[in-house]
Parts: structure tokens; C-alpha cells; sequence
């Protein structure tokens, strides 16, 4: 049986008491209206822990006034149901007084990777999320943390929060679950219309062109940018916000691509949706 805390207090005398057991923690943070990729991190805590904490909490900080907050989708019950099938033990989902009472105060902020891509266009957001994954991870106590390659820059911004606040636990970053027309699955797909649903896929086949360019040896950044602008531009998006190239172990930006991998990352506006997706792209030369 799953079981539901909504307190903190609450949250972390269970996790003390799994600790005390003996057991190893997983968590697997999300913002719900779970998804199969969701689930995919669900599974991977479960490989790699004894028990899984899920998280569901819509954190208003990583949003922008203006943004999606109160029209972000939300269906408890049918989250319940799916992070208990996937094999949830324990969903962590508090309210938002709960997280942030009257007088909250405290910001992380993890610099440089925090200002590029995703930075530029939502300038408050990874100062939430550093802020919600670090009260998470106070509150849930784990030994290992999973997040999704869907959200790159996240992915690496927490594991430098991490490392830089010597946080004592692992963390796993799991591939990113595609539709069959390989739109990468994001509880932000809801928003799309009939007309704009299709046309979202340019998205990764923008990225396999990528990948087909620099297979072939292309190893300018703006001549590979060129070609997937191309495939974007033909899905007539609202916006396309960036295509950037940017090497793995230090997410900085390059223009020259050079092995032994690159980070291919992109956002794409159709209407007030806005969608991200990104490739990590090894060189046939790397070995
Ligand atoms: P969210 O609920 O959108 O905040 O996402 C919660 C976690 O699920 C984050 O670590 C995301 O990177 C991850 N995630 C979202 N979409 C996908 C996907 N399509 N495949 C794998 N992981 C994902």
C-alpha cells in the first residue's frame, strides 16, 4: 500500500525511520500529472533503492509571474493511482503553505549554469528549483535522486548544486521517454491544439537531423543550427527561443563541435506552449 504525506514534520520522521531500518531511500521529485516518463524514473529508483519516495508538489517559485502556474494541469487522483502502480511507497505531496509558509525567506542559487538557455528566457527559475530540490532532499532524506535528461540543464544544475553543497547522496539522470512520432512526453503537452500537435514533433526530428549532419562530419555549430532551423521553421512554431550547442561536462555554449559529445538543446514556442527537448550527440570519431 502506498502511503500519502502531506506534512513534513511527518516526511522526515518516516524517512528516519527507513534510515533506521536500514533502508536505501530513492526519490523521484515531479510537479504530477504523471506521464510515462514519470514512471520510467519511478522504475529507476526502485532498481537502485529499497524504497521510493515520489514527490508532487507544482513549485511556484520556478515560475514566472505570467507564467503557467495556475493553468499547469493537475489531476491528484489519477497521480495517486499511477505512482502507486509504478511502485511508489510513499507520495510526498504538501500543500504550498506547507513548503513556503508566511515568511519564507531562503533562495538557493546556483550560478553561471543557472543564467544561460533556459535562464535567459525564465530568469527566476532555477533559483526555484535549486531552492524546492534542496528542501526536498532535507525533507525526504535520500541515497539517491532521480531526474530526467528531458530537462538538460536541470539535470545538470542539480547535480553542481549537489556536488557544491555536498549533499550525501547519488544522483541518476534517466533517458528521456519519447511519442511514437518522438515528441518528447511532457505534462505541457496537454496545452498543444489538434493543429499544433503534429507539428511538435519538428522538435526531434530537428534533432535527429542534427545528429545526421554531425554523423557526416559537420562540426560547425551554426551550419548543423542552419539545417534544424530548416526542419523548425517548417512546422511554423510561434517561436523557436534557442538552438544551442553545448558541451556536456561544463554546459557552456560552443560553436565549434569537437568529440567527444555534444549537447544539442532547443525551445520551441507553438502559441503560449513552450516546449523543450534536447540530444546528447556523440562523434563517430570518439570512439
Ligand atoms: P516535471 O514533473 O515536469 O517537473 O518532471 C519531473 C521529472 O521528470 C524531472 O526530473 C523531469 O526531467 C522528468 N521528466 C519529464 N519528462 C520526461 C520524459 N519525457 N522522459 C524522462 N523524464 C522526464
Amino acid at each position: 500500500m502506498m502511503q500519502i504525506v502531506t506534512s513534513v514534520r511527518q516526511m522526515q520522521a518516516l524517512a528516519d525511520s527507513l534510515r533506521a531500518d536500514g533502508k536505501r531511500i530513492g526519490v523521484v521529485p515531479t510537479m504530477g500529472y504523471l506521464h510515462a516518463g514519470h514512471l520510467s524514473l519511478i522504475q529507476l529508483a526502485r532498481e537502485r533503492s529499497d524504497r521510493v519516495i515520489t514527490t508532487l508538489f507544482v513549485n511556484p517559485t520556478q515560475f514566472a509571474p505570467g507564467e503557467d502556474l495556475e493553468r499547469y494541469p493537475r489531476d491528484f487522483s489519477r497521480d495517486q493511482e499511477l505512482a502507486a502502480q509504478a511502485g511508489t511507497d510513499v507520495l510526498f505531496a504538501p500543500q504550498t503553505n506547507e513548503m513556503y509558509p508566511p515568511g519564507y525567506s531562503t533562495y538557493v542559487a546556483v550560478e553561471k549554469v543557472s543564467s544561460i538557455l533556459e535562464g535567459k528566457f525564465r530568469p527566476t527559475h532555477f533559483r526555484g528549483v535549486a531552492t524546492i530540490v534542496t528542501k526536498l532532499f532535507n525533507i525526504t532524506k535520500p541515497h539517491v535522486a532521480v531526474f530526467g535528461q528531458k530537462d538538460a540543464q536541470q539535470a545538470f544544475l542539480i547535480r553542481k548544486l549537489a556536488g557544491d553543497l555536498n549533499f550525501d547522496l547519488e544522483i541518476l539522470i534517466a533517458p528521456t521517454v519519447r511519442e511514437e512520432d518522438g515528441l518528447a512526453l511532457s505534462s505541457r503537452n496537454a496545452y498543444l491544439s489538434d493543429q499544433e500537435r503534429p507539428r511538435a514533433a519538428a522538435l526531434y526530428q530537428s534533432l535527429k537531423r542534427a545528429e545526421f549532419l554531425i554523423a557526416g562530419g559537420e562540426r560547425s555549430a551554426a551550419a548543423v543550427r542552419a539545417g534544424m532551423m530548416e526542419i523548425l521553421s517548417a512546422a511554423q512554431p510561434t517561436a523557436i527561443d534557442y538552438v544551442a550547442f553545448i558541451r556536456p561536462d561544463s554546459f557552456t555554449e560552443v560553436e565549434t563541435l569537437t568529440p567527444p559529445s555534444v549537447l544539442v538543446a532547443l525551445a520551441v514556442r507553438f502559441s503560449s506552449t513552450r516546449l523543450i527537448d534536447n540530444m546528447i550527440i556523440q562523434f563517430p570519431d570518439s570512439g
